[in-house]
């Protein structure tokens, strides 16, 4: 859906929410991230490896207990109560001979978690579950084969991959990376993303907004969420709504990977990023999608010699700025990053209260997910529109409104947005 770079397309031809998100992650499989550098591990949290991680041993290198107790041979505790005789003790870290102790039939091991078991013995009997005088033990629970026993490279074995490139690493990719002794790893450098503010009634935060003005707090939002997403924003001076100051900084701003506008897409007079933009032989791949907040969305990019830049015209409002973003600009930054596709966090939970809605438009609504194991609540957070920061600040997530209902009844599954 290629869309006229001057003026809106009229709403009825404007791309579906999934339609045009389907469009951005079809661009965004065309890009490729930059050179990759090796970063200490703990650098490269939140940034994406350029590398797989692969065992560089047996995991566990073992056979792991899992509990505290006794390793005995399964069969020989098939009735219980049963005494066995204990031979010995192996504890965790303790030298790799003593788990050579072979436990024959009748007999148990005292055994740590996180300690090797013996040869002879399948199986651990909780400590819980045993009785103890002198070298008797009386085992009270039966076990199985295996039980409370990981076998040695049940969860990878020497060589495999654990980790893929294009993972994201978090605390948890940070734990593999430590597991298998890498105090470095390699990942793709920060996409640059230059944000540009526009709007002649805009002030930077350190200055004294007059009557008439407000703060630019849409330059910050979206650096926020660029430096959580993995990139490295940069925040240009705010352009003013006149065309020769608006095609300097947009200049500025296509010299880096991704270009973030906000506001001035919209119908107003003085709304001037297409016009600019068309000025640079914009190509637009939409503009304008059929959601809210966030309608006058655009997305394209621009060639300017040997360069590419995709580059996004967020709605101005705040909140419109920062839902437009997480649903169309995300998956740019991700490629960017090197990261593979990331599905949207959606969940379902059940609806607190009934509400009305128009149809037409998919909706992205700020509302707070209480969680309860059983029934996890959402309801909508009453706020005065997509200017509303108070609102979306005690929002933990987006209520998705179908286009084509009315009524939404409290006590009904409803698909929510994670933020
Ligand atoms: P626009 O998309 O330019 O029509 O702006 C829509 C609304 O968002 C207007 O009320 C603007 O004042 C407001 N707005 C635009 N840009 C920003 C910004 N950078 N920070 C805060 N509010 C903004
Ligand atoms: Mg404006």
């Amino acid at each position: 859906m290629v869309a006229s770079a001057m003026g809106k397309t009229v709403a009825s031809k404007l791309p579906s929410f999934s339609d045009a998100r389907r469009l951005v992650e079809e661009y965004a499989s065309t890009l490729s991230p930059t050179q990759p550098e090796m970063l200490p591990l703990l650098d490269a949290a939140g940034l994406v490896l350029a590398e797989d991680l692969c065992a560089d041993r047996d995991f566990p290198p073992f056979p792991r207990s899992t509990r505290d107790g006794f390793a005995v041979r399964s069969a020989d505790v098939k009735t219980v109560p049963i005494q066995l005789r204990c031979i010995g003790e192996i504890k965790a870290g303790a030298p790799i001979e003593d788990s050579a102790i072979a436990v024959g039939a009748g007999e148990a091991v005292e055994i740590m978690t996180g300690a090797p078991v013996p040869a002879g013995a399948d199986a651990v009997v909780m400590v819980e579950h045993t009785g103890r005088s002198g070298d008797a033990v009386v085992v009270q629970r039966t076990v199985v084969a295996g039980e409370n026993v990981v076998a040695m490279g049940a969860e990878a074995r020497l060589g495999v991959t654990m980790v893929e490139r294009g993972t994201r690493v978090n605390h948890t990719i940070v734990a593999i990376a430590a597991a298998v002794g890498r105090p470095e790893v390699s990942t793709y450098r920060r996409p640059r993303v230059a944000i540009l503010a526009t709007g002649d009634e805009l002030v930077d935060i350190n200055l004294r907004p007059s009557p008439n003005e407000i703060r630019n707090s849409n330059s910050y939002s979206l650096a926020a969420q660029v430096q959580a997403a993995g990139g490295d924003p940069m925040i240009l001076p705010v352009a003013r709504d006149e065309p020769d100051d608006l095609a300097l900084l947009l200049r500025k701003g296509l010299e880096a990977d991704l270009l973030l506008i906000t506001g001035g897409v919209s119908m107003g007079k003085y709304d001037l990023v297409e016009q600019v933009l068309a000025s640079f032989q914009a190509g637009i791949f939409f503009t304008g999608a059929q959601i809210q907040p966030g309608r006058p969305v655009v997305f394209g990019e621009v060639k300017l010699g040997a360069r590419t830049t995709p580059f996004f015209g967020l709605p101005g409002n705040p909140v419109s700025t920062m839902v437009t973003f997480q649903l169309f600009a995300r998956p740019i930054l991700d490629s960017l990053s090197g990261a593979l596709p990331q599905p949207l966090p959606f969940a379902q939970a059940t609806l607190k209260s009934d509400f009305t809605s128009r149809t037409g438009l998919t909706r992205f609504l700020p509302a707070r997910l209480e969680g309860s194991i059983e029934k996890p609540a959402v309801e909508l957070i009453h706020w005065q529109g997509s200017g509303d920061l108070m609102a979306a600040s005690r929002a933990n997530c987006y209520i998705v409104v179908p286009p084509d209902r009315e009524r939404f009844a409290a006590g009904e599954a409803i698909t929510v947005l994670l933020m």
